[in-house]
This record gives C-alpha cells, structure tokens and sequence, in this order.
C-alpha cells in the first residue's frame, strides 16, 4: 500500500503570484518578514475583486434586477466558502464583519452588555491582542464584572494551572484568547480552554486572526462558542472579516450595529430584527471585500493550510539556528513545535525602532512596536520588541538577509 506522502508547499510558485515582490526597496527586492500585521495579496484576489466589480457589482438584499441578483450571489458564495473555511454547520452562522476587531467588539457589546454583571468574572490572557483585552476590559467595567488575566510562563505558555484560581473571586462566564499569539506565536490551547470554560458554565471567545492564514482552523473541533479573523492577514483585502458564533448564542443575542438591512419591521412604537445573520450585518457590507476574502480563503485552502504550517515550521527552525549567531540578541516565545511562524527579538542596547529601519535600508521589512500586546511587553520587562513573520511566499533568503541585516545593524548601531 502506497504511504500518503505530506505535500510540500511550493513558496518560490506562490510567490510568483504575489506582484508586489517585483517591488526594488532601496534599490533591492522586497524581503516581506510582516506577514504577521498584515499578508500581501495574490493576483488571484486581485483579480477576483476587478472581475466582480467589472461584471456583477450592485448593492446587495436589497434589489430586483438581474445585476442586483448576481452581486447577492457572490456575496451568499462567498459566505458558504466562509463556513466551510472554519467548518462552521450553518451559514446562518458566519457574520461578515470589517475584521476581527469588530467581531470581537461584536461579542463583548453585544453579547456582554447582556449576559455580565457583578459578581462574573471575564477571563482573558496576558498573550492577547488589544482586540480581544481592551473590549472585555470596558465591558467587565461597564457592567461591574471582574476582569482577570490568565497569566503566561516564562517560556510564552499560559499557565493553565492558574485557571482554577482565577474562578475563585466569582462565576466565570466569558474566556476570551487568541489561538496564536501574533507577538510570540505560541500555539495555544484552544480545546482544553474550551473545556475548561464549559465547565465552568462559561464561553469560549477565540480570537483567531492569527491562526487563520496558518492553521487549520476548524470551529466543531475547537468546541468554541465565538471565533473572530480578519481577511487581510490571510491574503485578502483589508475590510473584512468573519465572526463565527453558535447559532443559539447568535439567536439570544440583540443587535450590535443598528440601522438598514438588520430589520424585520420598523415602526415608531417597535423595531424587530432580521434573522440571522443579517441581524448582524447592519447597512452596506463590504461586497468587493467579501468577494477578495472569499477567494483568498480559497487560494490558501487550495495550497493546503497543513502544508503552509509545515513550511512556516520550517522557517521558523532556520531562522531561530541562524538568529542565535547574532551576538546580543534575545528571542522571545516558545519552543519551535509550540509556536507559528513569527519570531520576536531584541539586540542588546538597540532601540527595536532603530533596528527596523535600518533593515529597511536593506530591503527588509519587519515591525518593530509593541504589536498591540502592551500586557506581554510589560511581563516580558521591555517596552517593544523587533518582530519577523513568515507566510506562503516566505523563502529561507529572506530569513538570511535579515541575519545579515542585523549584523549590519550591530556594526551601525552597537
Ligand atoms: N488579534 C490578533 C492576534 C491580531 O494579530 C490582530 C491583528 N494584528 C487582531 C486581533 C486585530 O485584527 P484586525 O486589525 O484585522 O481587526
């Protein structure tokens, strides 16, 4: 019997789909190592979104006419390609958004405002985006709940042995964290948290916009109540996204945004509301958008999410060998099997700001900042670190030319 083989994802073909790495940046090619705040995109979204609009644009649910019919198609497609992409049982499930933020806000306002009071605790982690913390954080205040933070090890793990601890000082109703930390990369838990959360009596919110463009991401398996991703970090448009919620949650919930489309009647004495999803998707969505996120939901399905993780592994072992030459540097996060495909590092006495722009002179594009994670930095002890990432197109080169970056950097700087 013939062993299945893992397919091999072939970076050099899919970055030739890629335009933007015809781009010289001072005078050299493009070494794209942000993938983690934002992915390029592939020709075949671009052209996606051209053809849509060339050929079947119009509002959508609202007209009549044959072009009207053709843009609702697109756009209830692109929500099927959506629910398959996270496994979802029902389309009535999938809420477009304007990314993860907004589903996460989504969440918090309007499923918080009406399920939180005192005597709840909202849990989140020291790992999470400010997307997934700050919302909870308001919210908890607004409706008198306590706010409590799972903390991380030293390694970039969450302490799931501090969890029963965190239940102590009331009844736990919301667990709210990222599947993949996009400052460190750590892979976390998300079954166990689920587990644990039920257990509890409460729900699983998962921030998902970094997991999406890398792992499969599969909503059943996860046993979550609510996910959030955005579409421009898996190499679509900015301006879309998709929150995932449980059909029963979505149901008891009230509206979030307020005005045209969200309506089932409306007069001065009462309003209803739409069913879903349309209850949540309140005036023009972002067609184009949708359409753009729905095909680069294809293309990297098409290239095998087991197969873009595996590569990124792969990357990430080559990057953290050669980054371990450079003298003064200090990496951050867990051990490779733990983590995606991001690396976060400091050089001794080198403000990461400096670090990053003298990259750029080489061509080598990385953020430096605190990434939205003020909570990390703070338990990491520093104000910002320098932050490569890796993605479909990636190519060891460019790992190489930021290790010879850096040395550069040391030689300018040090
Ligand atoms: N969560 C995580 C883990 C992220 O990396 C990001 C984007 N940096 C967000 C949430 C927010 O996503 P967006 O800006 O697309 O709404």
């Amino acid at each position: 019997m013939a062993v299945p083989t893992q397919v091999k994802l072939d970076a050099r073909r899919l970055r030739a789909d890629f335009p933007i790495f015809g781009e010289q940046i001072h005078s050299k090619p493009l070494a794209y190592l942000d993938s983690a705040s934002s992915a390029q995109k592939p020709r075949q979204v671009l052209d996606a979104m051209r053809e849509f609009y060339e050929t079947s644009y119009a509002n959508v649910h609202r007209g009549v006419y044959t072009l009207a019919v053709r843009s609702d198609e697109r756009y209830e497609a692109a929500r099927e390609t959506a629910r398959g992409f996270v496994n979802a049982s029902s389309p009535r499930e999938i809420i477009f958004t304007r990314g993860a933020t907004e589903g996460l806000n989504l969440v918090a306002y309007a499923w918080g405002l009406a399920n939180l009071g005192p005597g709840d605790v909202v849990l989140v982690t020291e790992l999470d985006h400010h997307s997934n913390f700050v919302p909870w954080q308001f919210i908890a205040q607004r409706t008198g709940a306590a706010f409590r933070v799972l903390p991380i090890d030293d390694a970039g793990e969450l302490q799931l042995d501090a969890l029963d601890e965190m239940s102590a000082s009331g009844t736990v109703k919301v667990v709210a964290c990222n599947f993949v930390s996009n400052t460190l990369g750590t892979i976390n838990p998300v079954e166990r948290l689920a587990g644990w959360a039920h257990d509890q009596g409460a729900i699983l919110v998962v921030d998902a916009a970094q997991a999406a463009p890398h792992v499969v991401v599969d909503v059943q398996a996860l046993g979550c109540d609510f996910l959030a991703l955005s579409s421009h970090k898996l190499c679509g448009p900015t301006g879309a996204g998709v929150l995932w919620g449980r059909r029963e949650l979505l149901e008891a919930m009230p509206p979030f945004n307020l005005g045209g489309s969200m309506i089932r009647s409306v007069s001065a004495a009462k309003t209803t509301w739409n069913e879903l999803p349309y209850k949540f998707e309140a005036g023009t969505p972002a067609i184009g958008e949708v359409v753009g996120m729905a095909e680069a939901m294809s293309y990297i399905s098409a290239a095998g999410l087991d197969a873009i993780a595996r590569h990124e592994h792969e990357l990430l072992e080559h990057a953290l060998d050669r980054l371990s030459e450079v003298p003064g540097i200090t990496l951050y996060g867990p051990s490779p099997e733990r983590r995606a495909g991001i690396v976060s590092f400091n050089l001794d006495g080198i403000h990461p700001h400096d670090v990053a722009q003298v990259l750029d002179w080489e061509g080598v594009a990385v953020r430096a900042g605190h990434h939205c994670t003020q909570p990390l930095m703070t338990k990491l002890g520093v104000a910002a670190t320098t932050r490569a990432s890796f993605y479909v197109y990636s190519i060891p080169e460019e790992v190489d030319r930021l290790v010879a970056g850096l040395h550069k950097v040391k030689r300018s700087l040090g």
